[in-house]
Protein backbone atom coordinates (compact mmCIF):
# COMPACT_ATOMS: atom_id res chain seq x y z
CA UNK A 1 0.00 0.00 0.00
CA UNK A 2 1.02 3.69 -0.67
CA UNK A 3 0.48 7.11 0.65
CA UNK A 4 -0.81 9.76 -2.15
CA UNK A 5 1.03 12.86 -1.27
CA UNK A 6 -1.06 15.86 -3.83
CA UNK A 7 0.64 18.46 -4.80
CA UNK A 8 -0.98 22.26 -5.49
CA UNK A 9 0.17 25.49 -4.25
CA UNK A 10 3.24 23.90 -2.33
CA UNK A 11 5.51 22.94 -5.18
CA UNK A 12 8.55 22.03 -2.86
CA UNK A 13 10.21 19.21 -0.92
CA UNK A 14 11.23 20.76 1.92
CA UNK A 15 9.32 21.76 5.07
CA UNK A 16 5.94 20.64 3.68
CA UNK A 17 3.17 19.64 5.73
CA UNK A 18 1.18 17.52 4.30
CA UNK A 19 4.20 15.92 2.85
CA UNK A 20 6.08 15.81 6.00
CA UNK A 21 2.47 14.12 7.55
CA UNK A 22 2.61 11.98 4.70
CA UNK A 23 6.36 10.75 4.89
CA UNK A 24 6.11 9.82 8.94
CA UNK A 25 2.84 7.99 8.28
CA UNK A 26 5.29 5.11 7.15
CA UNK A 27 3.12 3.91 4.33
CA UNK A 28 5.68 4.82 0.86
CA UNK A 29 4.75 7.99 -0.47
CA UNK A 30 3.64 8.86 -4.37
CA UNK A 31 3.71 12.65 -4.68
CA UNK A 32 1.20 13.02 -7.45
CA UNK A 33 0.18 16.39 -8.93
CA UNK A 34 -3.21 16.88 -11.58
CA UNK A 35 -3.10 19.44 -14.59
CA UNK A 36 -6.86 20.31 -14.30
CA UNK A 37 -8.28 20.44 -17.58
CA UNK A 38 -11.02 22.34 -15.96
CA UNK A 39 -8.73 25.50 -14.86
CA UNK A 40 -6.17 24.95 -18.35
CA UNK A 41 -8.93 25.18 -20.50
CA UNK A 42 -10.06 28.18 -19.08
CA UNK A 43 -6.78 30.26 -19.56
CA UNK A 44 -7.05 31.94 -22.85
CA UNK A 45 -3.42 32.33 -23.46
CA UNK A 46 -1.79 29.23 -24.67
CA UNK A 47 1.41 30.48 -23.49
CA UNK A 48 0.57 31.50 -19.98
CA UNK A 49 3.92 31.49 -18.83
CA UNK A 50 2.46 30.38 -15.28
CA UNK A 51 2.44 27.07 -16.93
CA UNK A 52 5.67 27.45 -17.94
CA UNK A 53 6.49 27.56 -14.35
CA UNK A 54 4.64 25.18 -12.91
CA UNK A 55 6.12 22.79 -15.70
CA UNK A 56 9.70 23.72 -15.08
CA UNK A 57 9.11 23.39 -10.53
CA UNK A 58 7.64 19.80 -11.30
CA UNK A 59 10.82 19.11 -14.13
CA UNK A 60 13.08 19.96 -11.51
CA UNK A 61 11.51 18.34 -8.75
CA UNK A 62 11.68 15.36 -10.50
CA UNK A 63 14.83 15.26 -10.75
CA UNK A 64 15.26 15.40 -6.93
CA UNK A 65 13.11 12.82 -6.37
CA UNK A 66 15.13 10.43 -9.36
CA UNK A 67 17.62 11.28 -6.88
CA UNK A 68 16.02 9.29 -4.37
CA UNK A 69 15.23 6.46 -6.51
CA UNK A 70 11.60 7.57 -6.50
CA UNK A 71 9.10 9.85 -8.83
CA UNK A 72 6.11 11.84 -9.06
CA UNK A 73 2.76 10.97 -10.97
CA UNK A 74 1.62 13.61 -12.71
CA UNK A 75 -1.80 13.34 -14.75
CA UNK A 76 -3.52 15.49 -17.39
CA UNK A 77 -7.67 15.46 -16.87
CA UNK A 78 -9.90 16.38 -14.09
CA UNK A 79 -9.23 15.82 -10.27
CA UNK A 80 -12.16 12.62 -10.37
CA UNK A 81 -10.31 11.17 -13.40
CA UNK A 82 -6.99 11.46 -11.76
CA UNK A 83 -8.32 9.92 -8.87
CA UNK A 84 -9.56 7.29 -10.88
CA UNK A 85 -5.97 6.36 -12.27
CA UNK A 86 -4.16 6.31 -9.22
CA UNK A 87 -6.28 3.91 -7.50
CA UNK A 88 -5.92 1.44 -10.25
CA UNK A 89 -2.35 2.17 -10.36
CA UNK A 90 -1.49 1.93 -6.51
CA UNK A 91 -3.20 0.37 -3.71
CA UNK A 92 -3.99 3.74 -1.96
CA UNK A 93 -4.06 3.32 1.53
CA UNK A 94 -4.32 7.40 2.11
CA UNK A 95 -4.03 11.07 0.71
CA UNK A 96 -2.58 13.60 2.15
CA UNK A 97 -2.87 17.35 1.00
CA UNK A 98 -2.46 21.38 2.06
CA UNK A 99 -5.53 23.30 2.64
CA UNK A 100 -6.51 25.19 -0.39
CA UNK A 101 -9.62 28.16 0.68
CA UNK A 102 -10.65 29.04 -2.66
CA UNK A 103 -14.29 28.04 -3.49
CA UNK A 104 -13.33 26.17 -6.29
CA UNK A 105 -10.61 24.34 -4.73
CA UNK A 106 -13.09 23.75 -1.50
CA UNK A 107 -15.71 22.40 -3.76
CA UNK A 108 -13.58 20.39 -5.57
CA UNK A 109 -11.89 18.62 -2.67
CA UNK A 110 -14.93 17.98 -1.02
CA UNK A 111 -16.21 15.63 -4.38
CA UNK A 112 -12.53 14.10 -4.45
CA UNK A 113 -12.67 13.11 -0.24
CA UNK A 114 -15.84 11.83 -0.87
CA UNK A 115 -14.75 9.89 -4.03
CA UNK A 116 -11.74 8.25 -1.82
CA UNK A 117 -14.26 7.65 1.14
CA UNK A 118 -16.19 5.35 -0.96
CA UNK A 119 -13.22 3.34 -1.66
CA UNK A 120 -12.08 3.25 1.99
CA UNK A 121 -9.60 5.64 1.23
CA UNK A 122 -8.75 8.55 3.69
CA UNK A 123 -8.27 12.33 3.21
CA UNK A 124 -5.94 14.27 4.96
CA UNK A 125 -5.65 17.98 4.89
CA UNK A 126 -3.14 20.30 6.38
CA UNK A 127 -2.20 23.98 6.91
CA UNK A 128 0.61 25.20 4.89
CA UNK A 129 0.03 28.06 3.06
CA UNK A 130 0.00 30.38 5.48
CA UNK A 131 0.89 30.76 9.20
CA UNK A 132 -2.75 30.74 10.78
CA UNK A 133 -5.25 28.94 9.36
CA UNK A 134 -8.56 30.58 8.65
CA UNK A 135 -10.15 29.81 12.28
CA UNK A 136 -7.12 30.31 13.90
CA UNK A 137 -7.11 34.19 14.74
CA UNK A 138 -10.68 35.01 15.34
CA UNK A 139 -12.39 37.91 17.40
CA UNK A 140 -12.74 36.87 21.35
CA UNK A 141 -16.57 36.41 20.32
CA UNK A 142 -15.31 33.70 17.89
CA UNK A 143 -16.25 35.73 14.50
CA UNK A 144 -13.46 36.74 12.18
CA UNK A 145 -12.52 39.82 11.59
CA UNK A 146 -12.94 42.22 9.17
CA UNK A 147 -10.28 45.20 9.80
CA UNK A 148 -7.02 44.30 9.18
CA UNK A 149 -5.09 46.46 11.85
CA UNK A 150 -6.60 44.54 14.88
CA UNK A 151 -6.55 40.93 13.07
CA UNK A 152 -3.15 41.61 12.77
CA UNK A 153 -2.63 42.71 15.96
CA UNK A 154 -3.89 39.40 17.50
CA UNK A 155 -2.01 37.68 14.64
CA UNK A 156 0.94 38.97 16.19
CA UNK A 157 0.17 38.24 19.94
CA UNK A 158 -0.47 34.76 18.76
CA UNK A 159 2.80 34.06 17.02
CA UNK A 160 5.25 31.83 18.73
CA UNK A 161 8.12 29.68 17.02
CA UNK A 162 6.19 26.59 16.63
CA UNK A 163 4.43 28.26 13.87
CA UNK A 164 7.21 29.19 12.30
CA UNK A 165 9.34 25.82 12.74
CA UNK A 166 9.69 23.71 9.55
CA UNK A 167 8.97 20.36 9.03
CA UNK A 168 11.53 18.45 8.49
CA UNK A 169 10.67 16.30 5.98
CA UNK A 170 14.00 15.58 4.84
CA UNK A 171 14.39 13.16 8.22
CA UNK A 172 11.76 10.54 6.26
CA UNK A 173 13.01 11.06 2.40
CA UNK A 174 13.35 7.25 2.29
CA UNK A 175 10.06 6.58 2.25
CA UNK A 176 8.89 7.92 -1.37
CA UNK A 177 7.74 5.37 -3.19
CA UNK A 178 10.35 3.88 -5.16
CA UNK A 179 9.58 3.49 -8.45
CA UNK A 180 10.60 4.04 -12.39
CA UNK A 181 10.50 7.80 -13.49
CA UNK A 182 7.26 8.42 -15.05
CA UNK A 183 7.65 11.13 -17.58
CA UNK A 184 5.50 14.71 -16.63
CA UNK A 185 3.11 15.24 -19.68
CA UNK A 186 4.91 17.74 -22.04
CA UNK A 187 3.18 21.27 -22.17
CA UNK A 188 2.41 20.75 -25.71
CA UNK A 189 0.52 17.51 -24.30
CA UNK A 190 -1.37 19.88 -22.25
CA UNK A 191 -2.52 22.51 -24.94
CA UNK A 192 0.66 25.11 -24.20
CA UNK A 193 3.54 26.09 -25.46
CA UNK A 194 6.75 27.40 -23.53
CA UNK A 195 6.08 31.22 -22.50
CA UNK A 196 9.41 33.27 -21.53
CA UNK A 197 11.24 32.08 -18.62
CA UNK A 198 12.39 35.07 -16.81
CA UNK A 199 10.82 34.20 -13.34
CA UNK A 200 11.99 36.50 -10.42
CA UNK A 201 14.89 34.37 -8.20
CA UNK A 202 14.10 32.40 -4.98
CA UNK A 203 16.55 33.65 -3.00
CA UNK A 204 16.06 37.13 -1.46
CA UNK A 205 18.83 38.67 0.01
CA UNK A 206 18.35 39.87 4.10
CA UNK A 207 19.90 43.64 3.36
CA UNK A 208 16.62 43.76 1.14
CA UNK A 209 14.10 42.83 3.49
CA UNK A 210 15.60 44.59 6.30
CA UNK A 211 15.39 47.95 4.10
CA UNK A 212 11.97 47.54 3.19
CA UNK A 213 9.93 50.09 4.97
CA UNK A 214 12.21 52.56 3.27
CA UNK A 215 12.32 51.17 -0.22
CA UNK A 216 8.79 49.49 -1.03
CA UNK A 217 6.87 52.06 -2.48
CA UNK A 218 9.22 53.37 -4.40
CA UNK A 219 8.78 51.40 -8.14
CA UNK A 220 12.06 52.34 -9.27
CA UNK A 221 13.90 50.46 -6.94
CA UNK A 222 14.49 47.14 -6.11
CA UNK A 223 12.56 47.18 -3.35
CA UNK A 224 10.41 44.41 -3.21
CA UNK A 225 10.74 40.41 -2.48
CA UNK A 226 8.97 39.75 -6.16
CA UNK A 227 8.59 36.57 -4.11
CA UNK A 228 4.55 36.79 -5.03
CA UNK A 229 5.30 33.92 -7.96
CA UNK A 230 6.60 31.70 -5.48
CA UNK A 231 4.61 32.40 -2.28
CA UNK A 232 1.42 31.28 -4.78
CA UNK A 233 3.18 28.16 -6.01
CA UNK A 234 4.58 27.42 -2.79
CA UNK A 235 8.34 27.07 -4.31
CA UNK A 236 9.22 29.18 -0.99
CA UNK A 237 7.59 27.92 2.67
CA UNK A 238 5.95 31.41 4.01
CA UNK A 239 6.97 29.64 7.32
CA UNK A 240 11.02 30.40 6.61
CA UNK A 241 9.60 33.83 4.85
CA UNK A 242 8.19 35.04 8.11
CA UNK A 243 10.80 33.84 10.44
CA UNK A 244 13.18 35.88 8.52
CA UNK A 245 10.66 38.60 8.67
CA UNK A 246 10.42 38.51 12.56
CA UNK A 247 14.02 39.08 12.90
CA UNK A 248 14.26 41.72 9.83
CA UNK A 249 11.64 44.33 9.15
CA UNK A 250 8.02 44.31 10.82
CA UNK A 251 6.53 46.25 7.55
CA UNK A 252 7.55 42.98 5.46
CA UNK A 253 5.82 40.71 8.47
CA UNK A 254 2.76 42.79 8.12
CA UNK A 255 2.50 42.28 3.64
CA UNK A 256 2.57 38.62 4.97
CA UNK A 257 -0.12 39.21 7.58
CA UNK A 258 -1.82 40.93 4.94
CA UNK A 259 -1.82 37.39 2.61
CA UNK A 260 -3.10 35.48 5.22
CA UNK A 261 -5.85 37.89 6.10
CA UNK A 262 -7.52 38.08 2.85
CA UNK A 263 -7.17 33.96 2.50
CA UNK A 264 -9.24 34.01 5.97
CA UNK A 265 -11.67 36.93 4.39
CA UNK A 266 -11.53 34.31 1.02
CA UNK A 267 -13.11 31.63 3.59
CA UNK A 268 -15.32 33.28 5.31
CA UNK A 269 -17.24 35.34 2.55
CA UNK A 270 -16.88 33.79 -0.08
CA UNK A 271 -19.51 35.95 -1.88
CA UNK A 272 -16.59 38.20 -2.90
CA UNK A 273 -16.03 36.37 -5.17
CA UNK A 274 -18.63 37.78 -7.19
CA UNK A 275 -19.87 40.59 -5.08
CA UNK A 276 -19.11 43.25 -3.50
CA UNK A 277 -17.68 42.43 0.40
CA UNK A 278 -20.33 45.28 1.40
CA UNK A 279 -23.23 44.68 -1.00
CA UNK A 280 -24.44 48.29 -1.26
CA UNK A 281 -21.16 48.97 -3.16
CA UNK A 282 -22.88 46.93 -5.68
CA UNK A 283 -25.52 49.70 -6.65
CA UNK A 284 -22.74 51.77 -8.21
CA UNK A 285 -23.91 52.53 -11.57
CA UNK A 286 -20.55 51.55 -13.55
CA UNK A 287 -20.05 53.93 -16.75
CA UNK A 288 -17.95 50.24 -18.31
CA UNK A 289 -16.99 52.06 -21.12
CA UNK A 290 -15.36 49.52 -23.57
CA UNK A 291 -12.53 51.71 -25.60
CA UNK A 292 -11.81 53.43 -21.94
CA UNK A 293 -11.05 49.77 -20.94
CA UNK A 294 -9.28 48.99 -23.78
CA UNK A 295 -7.04 51.83 -22.99
CA UNK A 296 -6.45 51.21 -19.65
CA UNK A 297 -5.50 47.60 -20.47
CA UNK A 298 -2.85 48.63 -22.80
CA UNK A 299 -1.17 51.72 -20.85
CA UNK A 300 -2.65 54.68 -23.42
CA UNK A 301 -4.68 56.66 -20.62
CA UNK A 302 -2.18 59.80 -20.91
CA UNK A 303 -1.32 59.09 -17.13
CA UNK A 304 2.27 58.65 -16.79
CA UNK A 305 2.27 56.33 -13.71
CA UNK A 306 -1.08 54.80 -14.97
CA UNK A 307 0.46 53.71 -18.32
CA UNK A 308 4.10 52.65 -16.66
CA UNK A 309 2.02 50.80 -14.47
CA UNK A 310 -0.03 48.70 -16.99
CA UNK A 311 2.89 47.98 -19.45
CA UNK A 312 5.00 46.64 -16.89
CA UNK A 313 2.24 44.18 -16.29
CA UNK A 314 2.20 43.36 -20.06
CA UNK A 315 5.69 42.79 -20.04
CA UNK A 316 7.08 40.97 -17.09
CA UNK A 317 3.65 40.07 -15.72
CA UNK A 318 4.92 41.88 -12.52
CA UNK A 319 3.57 45.02 -11.29
CA UNK A 320 4.66 47.16 -8.33
CA UNK A 321 2.36 47.17 -5.32
CA UNK A 322 2.14 51.08 -5.30
CA UNK A 323 1.66 51.00 -8.95
CA UNK A 324 -1.32 48.26 -9.05
CA UNK A 325 -3.21 50.62 -6.22
CA UNK A 326 -2.59 53.99 -8.88
CA UNK A 327 -4.02 52.11 -11.59
CA UNK A 328 -6.74 49.87 -10.14
CA UNK A 329 -7.81 53.31 -8.27
CA UNK A 330 -7.59 54.94 -11.83
CA UNK A 331 -9.86 52.05 -13.38
CA UNK A 332 -12.52 52.28 -10.82
CA UNK A 333 -12.63 56.46 -9.63
CA UNK A 334 -11.40 57.79 -12.78
CA UNK A 335 -12.89 55.43 -15.48
CA UNK A 336 -15.63 54.55 -13.68
CA UNK A 337 -14.94 50.74 -14.81
CA UNK A 338 -16.22 48.10 -12.79
CA UNK A 339 -13.56 46.59 -10.20
CA UNK A 340 -14.37 42.98 -11.13
CA UNK A 341 -13.08 44.07 -14.66
CA UNK A 342 -9.88 45.21 -13.71
CA UNK A 343 -9.75 42.13 -11.30
CA UNK A 344 -10.16 39.82 -14.55
CA UNK A 345 -7.85 41.39 -16.88
CA UNK A 346 -4.69 41.37 -13.57
CA UNK A 347 -5.45 37.52 -12.78
CA UNK A 348 -4.83 36.72 -16.40
CA UNK A 349 -1.68 38.91 -16.62
CA UNK A 350 0.00 38.32 -13.31
CA UNK A 351 2.70 36.24 -12.37
CA UNK A 352 1.93 36.24 -8.60
CA UNK A 353 -1.87 36.11 -9.46
CA UNK A 354 -3.59 34.80 -6.11
CA UNK A 355 -7.16 35.31 -6.09
CA UNK A 356 -7.69 36.19 -2.21
CA UNK A 357 -5.31 38.86 -2.43
CA UNK A 358 -5.99 40.19 -5.90
CA UNK A 359 -10.12 40.44 -5.15
CA UNK A 360 -9.00 41.63 -1.78
CA UNK A 361 -6.98 44.29 -3.06
CA UNK A 362 -9.05 45.01 -5.81
CA UNK A 363 -12.03 45.76 -3.19
CA UNK A 364 -10.08 47.62 -1.59
CA UNK A 365 -8.89 50.02 -4.04
CA UNK A 366 -11.99 50.58 -5.45
CA UNK A 367 -13.71 51.16 -1.84
CA UNK A 368 -15.97 47.94 -1.36
CA UNK A 369 -13.49 45.62 0.11
CA UNK A 370 -13.93 44.89 3.98
CA UNK A 371 -11.23 47.28 4.95
CA UNK A 372 -11.17 49.03 2.47
CA UNK A 373 -10.13 52.69 1.75
CA UNK A 374 -12.48 54.86 2.22
CA UNK A 375 -14.75 55.71 -1.28
CA UNK A 376 -14.18 59.35 -1.21
CA UNK A 377 -10.26 58.81 -1.14
CA UNK A 378 -9.36 59.28 -5.02
CA UNK A 379 -5.73 58.72 -5.85
CA UNK A 380 -4.25 61.53 -7.66
CA UNK A 381 -2.04 60.18 -10.47
CA UNK A 382 0.07 63.37 -10.96
CA UNK A 383 0.89 63.41 -6.89
CA UNK A 384 1.10 60.13 -6.75
CA UNK A 385 4.02 60.01 -9.10
CA UNK A 386 5.78 63.33 -8.18
CA UNK A 387 5.57 61.66 -4.52
CA UNK A 388 7.09 58.15 -5.58
CA UNK A 389 8.46 58.25 -8.79
CA UNK A 390 10.31 61.80 -8.44
CA UNK A 391 13.01 61.35 -10.65
CA UNK A 392 10.67 59.86 -13.20
CA UNK A 393 12.83 56.61 -13.81
CA UNK A 394 10.23 54.27 -13.56
CA UNK A 395 7.71 56.34 -15.29
CA UNK A 396 10.92 56.69 -18.08
CA UNK A 397 11.16 52.95 -18.14
CA UNK A 398 8.10 52.28 -19.29
CA UNK A 399 6.77 55.04 -21.57
CA UNK A 400 9.67 56.62 -22.56
CA UNK A 401 7.84 58.69 -24.54
CA UNK A 402 6.03 60.79 -22.44
CA UNK A 403 6.81 64.04 -22.46
CA UNK A 404 6.32 63.77 -26.31
CA UNK A 405 3.38 65.25 -28.49
CA UNK A 406 3.28 61.78 -29.50
CA UNK A 407 2.25 60.62 -26.37
CA UNK A 408 -1.93 60.44 -25.44
CA UNK A 409 -4.02 62.91 -24.52
CA UNK A 410 -5.48 62.30 -20.59
CA UNK A 411 -8.22 60.08 -20.98
CA UNK A 412 -10.00 62.08 -18.82
CA UNK A 413 -9.54 65.56 -16.40
CA UNK A 414 -8.56 64.80 -12.77
CA UNK A 415 -10.79 66.95 -11.34
CA UNK A 416 -13.68 66.59 -13.83
CA UNK A 417 -13.82 62.59 -12.61
CA UNK A 418 -13.00 63.15 -9.34
CA UNK A 419 -16.66 65.15 -9.31
CA UNK A 420 -17.86 62.43 -11.24
CA UNK A 421 -17.33 59.12 -8.83
CA UNK A 422 -17.85 61.22 -5.58
CA UNK A 423 -21.21 61.81 -7.37
CA UNK A 424 -21.99 58.41 -8.55
CA UNK A 425 -20.57 57.09 -5.22
CA UNK A 426 -23.09 58.91 -2.94
CA UNK A 427 -25.97 58.27 -4.91
CA UNK A 428 -25.52 54.77 -4.72
CA UNK A 429 -24.43 54.68 -0.81
CA UNK A 430 -27.48 57.19 -0.31
CA UNK A 431 -24.71 59.06 0.98
CA UNK A 432 -25.35 62.93 2.01
P1 LIG B 1 6.53 42.19 -1.39
O1 LIG B 1 6.22 43.63 -1.26
O2 LIG B 1 7.95 41.78 -1.35
O3 LIG B 1 5.69 41.42 -0.29
C1 LIG B 1 5.98 40.07 0.07
C2 LIG B 1 4.75 39.21 -0.09
O4 LIG B 1 3.73 39.60 0.81
C3 LIG B 1 4.12 39.26 -1.47
O5 LIG B 1 4.82 38.47 -2.40
C4 LIG B 1 2.71 38.77 -1.17
O6 LIG B 1 2.66 37.38 -1.05
C5 LIG B 1 2.45 39.38 0.20
N1 LIG B 1 1.76 40.67 0.05
C6 LIG B 1 2.32 41.89 -0.09
N2 LIG B 1 1.36 42.84 -0.16
C7 LIG B 1 0.17 42.20 -0.08
C8 LIG B 1 -1.18 42.65 -0.09
N3 LIG B 1 -1.52 43.95 -0.20
N4 LIG B 1 -2.15 41.71 -0.01
C9 LIG B 1 -1.86 40.39 0.12
N5 LIG B 1 -0.59 39.93 0.14
C10 LIG B 1 0.42 40.82 0.05
N6 LIG B 1 -0.71 40.03 -4.44
C11 LIG B 1 -0.67 38.76 -4.82
O7 LIG B 1 0.07 37.97 -4.24
N7 LIG B 1 -1.48 38.30 -5.83
C12 LIG B 1 -2.33 39.13 -6.49
O8 LIG B 1 -3.04 38.67 -7.39
C13 LIG B 1 -2.36 40.49 -6.12
N8 LIG B 1 -3.17 41.36 -6.77
C14 LIG B 1 -3.19 42.68 -6.37
C15 LIG B 1 -4.08 43.58 -7.01
C16 LIG B 1 -4.12 44.91 -6.62
C17 LIG B 1 -5.10 45.85 -7.29
C18 LIG B 1 -3.28 45.37 -5.61
C19 LIG B 1 -3.32 46.82 -5.18
C20 LIG B 1 -2.41 44.50 -4.97
C21 LIG B 1 -2.36 43.16 -5.33
N9 LIG B 1 -1.50 42.24 -4.68
C22 LIG B 1 -1.51 40.93 -5.06
C23 LIG B 1 -0.72 42.63 -3.50
C24 LIG B 1 0.70 43.16 -3.79
O9 LIG B 1 0.66 44.17 -4.74
C25 LIG B 1 1.62 42.06 -4.27
O10 LIG B 1 1.60 40.97 -3.37
C26 LIG B 1 3.06 42.53 -4.37
O11 LIG B 1 3.15 43.67 -5.16
C27 LIG B 1 3.91 41.42 -4.97
O12 LIG B 1 5.23 41.86 -5.09
P2 LIG B 1 6.38 41.27 -4.17
O13 LIG B 1 6.35 39.81 -4.26
O14 LIG B 1 7.64 41.99 -4.52
O15 LIG B 1 5.83 41.70 -2.75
Amino acid sequence: TVNLCWLRRDLRLLDQAALYHALKSGNPVVPVFIFDSDILNDLEDKHDRRITFIHDTLEEMQKQLARLGSTMDVFYGTPTEAFQYYIKQYDVKAVFTNIDYEPYATKRDAAVAKMLKEKKISFHQYKDQVIFDRNEVLKDNGDPYTIFTPYSKKWKTLLNDFYLRPYPTEKYFRNFYKQKIKKIPALRTLGFQAGERHFPPIKVKDSLIEKYDQTRDFPALPGTSHLGLHLRFGTVSVRELAERATHLNDTFLGELIWRDFFQMILWHFPHVVHQSFHKDYDNIKWRNNEADFRRWCNGETGYPIVDAGMRELNATGFMHNRVRMITASFLTKHLLIDWRWGEAYFAKKLLDYDLSANNGNWQWAAGCGCDAAPYFRVFNPALQAQKFDKDLKYIRTWVPEFEELTYAKPIVVHEDARKRVLEVYKKALDRP
